[in-house]
């Protein structure tokens, strides 16, 4: 039973207790908003220039400290040294990204008959962000940067297993000379202080990412409120390699075993087509059985354990000690290890092949052809991600055209880049993140029409 007045934060590779954190009441979350109005009121008269100088400044504390926050993320998450470094430099760079953004929010100005007639992009006000565990840093930076650049505040709720790095960003952005009250980090419960943001009429947005299961409860909490809201969900992504792709490249095991499995865009469902299959579940046999499992702050390893005890019993449940699959090595206890897995006894229907797992499992299923590929890779009720592999330029094209998700590759597995947009389709998500909008979407449109009517003078 947890204490409702206390986080605890484990090292999964060892089952260690890093911290424990006082965890946010309704009240002290009452209480956040409060100072976050005062502190926005503030901030949004600061010129755009100016508010650009202090977030540069915060990116380049972020800079001198990224090693210490990758290593903080290494042990509360158990991500890779690696995984661990990409995400302190995302949040470096997304800060760099959202000030220059800043200095270019532009209103326009619109052909009116008598008049003048403006259009101003204007802050919401304080801005609500709920993170999941899976890759705290840079979700906590995707939601807030872009946010504090176009003039809100923030109240961050970071998830109950992972609040230590987020803990540190607010820190680090005081050090840097950001107003106080303007990004604050309040570690605690989802159904206490995540519902108290949600519900709080002073919060203007809330920027949701996880579960669909939860997403769907904060929606309808943001509808009894007419509140925008946007959420990054679950994925069941597609892999969709055809038998002219460079196999060995479409097949690399770290499109679903990235963060052990912990990824929404991992490609979890790997469809080849059926002429290749033999010479694929070979090359995925090999591949898994060279991954490196183990300690991850070890500069070696490529897979740590996953986040808990919880969610192994859970990704365990997909994976019965019989089931027809492809397995790689992992460390016996103490920590939350599991071995990379590919299963390959599923059907498109089966639980495996349908359900987000969110651990080192893929599924491996045939297509016949192009429009077989098309039906499968649809059939899902996620859309967030998914890569095309196939030399055919015209047939890359109408694939990546037919397919319903966010965020397409073709012929890689890359899915995130700040400077690009971000999002689900489907039951993925509503809204997007990073790229060129990310800070209009925390800005309301006004038109003003300045009449011109009186004689000239
Ligand atoms: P989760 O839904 O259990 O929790 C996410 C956050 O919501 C946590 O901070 C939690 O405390 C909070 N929360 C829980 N109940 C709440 C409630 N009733 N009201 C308000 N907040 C509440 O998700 P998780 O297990 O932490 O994360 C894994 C999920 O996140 C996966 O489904 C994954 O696909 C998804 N995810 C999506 C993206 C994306 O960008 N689409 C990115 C990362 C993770």
């Amino acid at each position: 039973m947890s204490d409702p007045n206390e986080l605890t934060v484990l090292n999964p590779a060892t089952e260690e207790t890093v911290a424990t954190v006082p965890a946010a009441s309704e009240e002290d979350v009452a209480a956040a908003v409060a100072r976050a109005v005062r502190a926005q009121r503030t901030w949004a008269a600061v010129a755009p220039a100016d508010r650009a100088r202090l977030l540069r400044r915060f990116a380049d504390v972020v800079d001198t400290r990224a090693e210490e926050l990758a290593r903080l993320e290494v042990r509360e998450a158990g991500h890779t040294l690696g995984t661990a470094r990409w995400e302190a430099g995302n949040a470096r760079d997304l800060l760099l990204y959202a000030a220059g953004g800043a200095e270019r929010l532009l209103g326009r100005q619109i052909p009116a008959p008598g008049g003048w007639d403006v259009t101003f992009h204007e802050p919401l006000g304080v801005v609500g962000v709920i993170a999941p565990w899976n890759f705290p840093m840079p979700i906590a930076a995707w939601g807030s940067f872009p946010a504090l650049a176009a003039g809100n505040a923030v109240v961050l709720k970071p998830a109950e297993a992972t609040p230590l790095t987020a803990v540190r960003l607010a820190a680090l952005a005081l050090e840097a000379g950001l107003p106080e009250h303007l990004f604050q980090v309040l570690p605690g419960y989802g159904t206490t202080a995540g519902r108290a943001l949600v519900d709080h009429p002073d919060v203007a947005k809330i920027v949701f990412t996880g579960s669909t299961r939860t997403g769907r409860e904060v929606m309808e909490r943001c509808a009894r409120l007419v509140k925008p809201v946007t959420l990054e969900l679950g994925g069941k992504s597609p892999n969709v390699v055809f038998a002219d792709a460079d196999l060995t490249a479409a097949l690399d095991p770290f499109s679903f075993l990235d963060n052990s499995g912990q990824d929404c865009c991992a490609r979890t469902r790997v469809l080849v087509q059926e002429s290749v299959l033999d010479e694929a579940r070979a090359l995925l046999a090999d591949a898994l059985a060279a991954v490196v499992v183990g300690d991850p702050a070890d500069e070696k390893t490529q897979m740590g354990p996953l986040i808990s005890a919880r969610q192994r019993e859970r990704v365990r449940s997909y994976v019965p000690d019989d089931a027809p699959a492809l397995r790689g090595g992992a460390p016996d206890g103490p920590g939350f290890w599991f071995p990379p897995t590919v299963l390959t006894g599923e059907r498109h229907d089966s639980r495996a092949a349908r359900e987000e797992i969110f651990g080192p499992v893929a599924v491996l299923l045939p297509f016949t052809d192009e429009q077989d590929a098309v039906r499968l890779a649809n059939d899902t009720p996620y859309g967030l991600s998914g890569s095309i592999w196939t030399r055919d330029v015209g047939r890359a094209l109408r694939v990546s055209q037919a397919v319903r998700a966010g965020n397409l590759s073709v012929n890689s597995h890359s899915s995130v880049r700040y400077w690009t947009p971000f999002g689900g389709f489907k039951q993925s998500g509503l809204g997007r993140e990073l790229g060129p909008d990310a800070l209009t979407a925390f800005t309301a449109t006004k038109n003003v029409f300045i009449s011109t009517e009186g004689p000239v003078q």
